[in-house]
């Protein structure tokens, strides 16, 4: 990005029908760089003209693309992957500049994306269904998996990059047709990743993106030609978006907020318990669904974890995002940054004790920027805000509890379960604590376990409502309605008719 883009304000487009579409609507929404506190561009909100334009683009698309082979998509994907592999730095660039998040995470975001288009490459084998041969005299069953249409999938600002792969590839490799609402806070990547594609050599209208806000998004649940929806974003958002959608008829998938447990045994190697919690809980700000935002203290081990815990907080070397050798990054935005320090200031006056105060931080050159220093409780107890709601920010809470038994008992309480780890030596303790936990995503001796592409993602409780979790071959059986076919030739229909009950012979 030359000097000169750095510091216009841009004007956003949408991408519809294999081009960029300028805001033809009224309004806009504004873009900031979190590190600098200052607007950078202008996103327009879709009129209803313009989400009709998206969905009948998607829609023309659809019968050519579902009957392009398996085969054929997948060599489009590959092409993808390289120009994507090429334009990484680009890429990450972009999503530093609308989130705020350190260059160096936006590239680990681009080479998670990627990934989930390496395995959108083996479409094929993935559609390969099941085949029996001979289930009766002469009759023969076997499965499709055929897509389901015009899917739309709506974005969180945390991820600009990896959420939206996990939707508009795997649906598009599918053979589906996509329409991306992105979240209007970190809009930037998603517009360059639909010029990508269809520099790949994607029909124009299979991927689509429309900017906007909830208003975009009820055009979309409320559209007769979108089957099946998407969202990834706050449990109350995603559970709106699944009833609205379901009521409707359509397919959906909804991953929604986090509270993330990381357990600490007395038998756990605590330095690398310590790193685990520095990194899990305060990399990014803390703006990730698998951060961790509760350490609970098995035992005794409680003063010990805080005397370690809390001179690395205190040093966490926060900058802007573009700069090397930092630990984290800013805000999204100076409302979120109000909303934070609104649950500190909850914490303190429920009787948590603050041992470290990341209000009223600055970063030199940067003193508008939306930043937060690290903030770490003690005592914090199950009834209080800041151990129940989701806080997304740099705010780690220690919960002391006896033994395993409680520590199991209080993450299964929680009415959030995406993910949760345990730190120990004991590997029966942790093939229990695997059995027993109620919660979607689990990490022994590992802080926020992010499955690969080729598994899947997703919590449980109210982090998920729908049946399928994200990617993976969880996503292939979204994205396809299951069909079985079952078939005779004349010669053995030649017997006649049956009136009986039809079984095997
Ligand atoms: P958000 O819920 O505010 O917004 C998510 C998306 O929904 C955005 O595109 C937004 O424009 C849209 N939206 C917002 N309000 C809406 C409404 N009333 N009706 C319809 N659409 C609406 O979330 P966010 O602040 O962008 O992202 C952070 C949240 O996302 C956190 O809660 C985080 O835990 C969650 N998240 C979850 C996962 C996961 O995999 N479970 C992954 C990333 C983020």
């Amino acid at each position: 990005m030359s000097e000169a883009d750095k510091s216009a304000v841009r004007e956003l487009s949408h991408f519809i029908d294999g081009k960029r579409a300028a805001g033809a609507g009224r309004r806009f929404g504004d873009v900031f760089d979190p590190a600098q506190g200052r607007m950078t561009a202008r996103v327009p909100v879709a009129s209803s003209a313009e989400v009709e334009a998206a969905v009948a683009a998607a829609k023309a698309a659809f019968p050519a693309w579902s009957e392009t082979a398996p085969l054929k998509r997948a060599r489009l994907m590959f092409k993808f992957k390289e120009l994507l592999e090429a334009h990484s730095d680009e890429l990450a660039e972009l999503i530093t500049r609308d989130h705020g998040k350190l260059f160096s995470d936006a590239k680990g975001e681009v080479v998670r994306g990627i990934e989930i288009v390496e395995f959108a490459c083996g479409i094929p084998q993935l559609l390969k269904t099941d085949f029996t041969d001979s289930i009766s005299g002469g009759i023969d069953n076997w499965n499709l998996r055929q897509p389901i249409g015009v899917a739309a999938g709506v974005t969180p600002f945390n991820f600009p990059m990896v959420v939206p792969c996990w939707m508009f590839v795997m649906a598009a490799a599918c053979g589906n047709t996509f329409i991306l609402k992105p979240s209007e806070r970190t809009p930037s990547a998603s517009i360059r990743l639909a010029e990508l594609f269809i520099e790949a050599g994607f029909p124009k209208g299979v991927f689509n993106v429309v900017h906007g806000d909830k208003s975009v998004v009820d055009a979309l649940i409320a559209h007769p030609d979108v089957a099946a929806m998407s969202v990834v974003g706050s449990t109350p958002v995603a559970e709106y978006i699944y009833s609205e959608s379901a009521k409707r008829g359509k397919r959906v998938q909804a991953l929604g907020s986090a509270k993330n447990h990381l357990v600490v045994m007395p038998d756990a190697n605590l330095d690398q318990a310590v790193d685990a919690l520095i990194s899990s809980a305060y990399g990014s700000a803390g703006e990730r669904c698998m951060a961790t935002s509760v350490a609970v203290a098995v035992g005794s081990i409680g003063d010990e974890l805080i005397e370690r815990l809390a001179p690395r907080v205190r040093s966490l070397r926060i900058g802007g995002g573009m700069e090397p050798d930092l630990d984290m990054g800013p805000l999204i935005s100076a409302a979120h940054r109000s909303k934070v320090t609104g649950y500190i200031e909850a914490g303190v006056a429920a009787g948590a004790k603050l041992v470290v105060d990341g209000r009223g931080h600055t970063v030199a050159g940067h003193e508008e920027g939306f930043f937060l220093g690290g903030s770490l409780f003690d005592d914090v107890k199950p009834d209080m805000s800041i151990y129940r709601e989701e806080i997304f920010g740099p705010v780690l809470s220690v919960v002391r509890v006896p033994d395993l038994a409680s520590a199991i008992k209080l993450v299964n309480a929680h009415e959030l379960g995406n993910c949760v780890s345990l730190f120990t030596s004991d590997g029966a303790a942790a093939r229990l604590f695997s059995r027993q936990i109620q919660i979607g995503m689990v990490g022994i001796n590992i802080p926020s376990p992010v499955p690969p592409a080729w598994h899947s993602f997703g919590g449980w409780k109210r982090s998920l409502f729908g049946d399928h979790h994200a990617y993976g071959e969880e996503a292939v059986r979204f994205y396809t309605h299951y069909k079985s076919v079952m078939q005779r030739w004349p010669d053995s229909i030649a017997t006649g008719a049956e009136f009986t009950m039809p079984v095997a012979k």
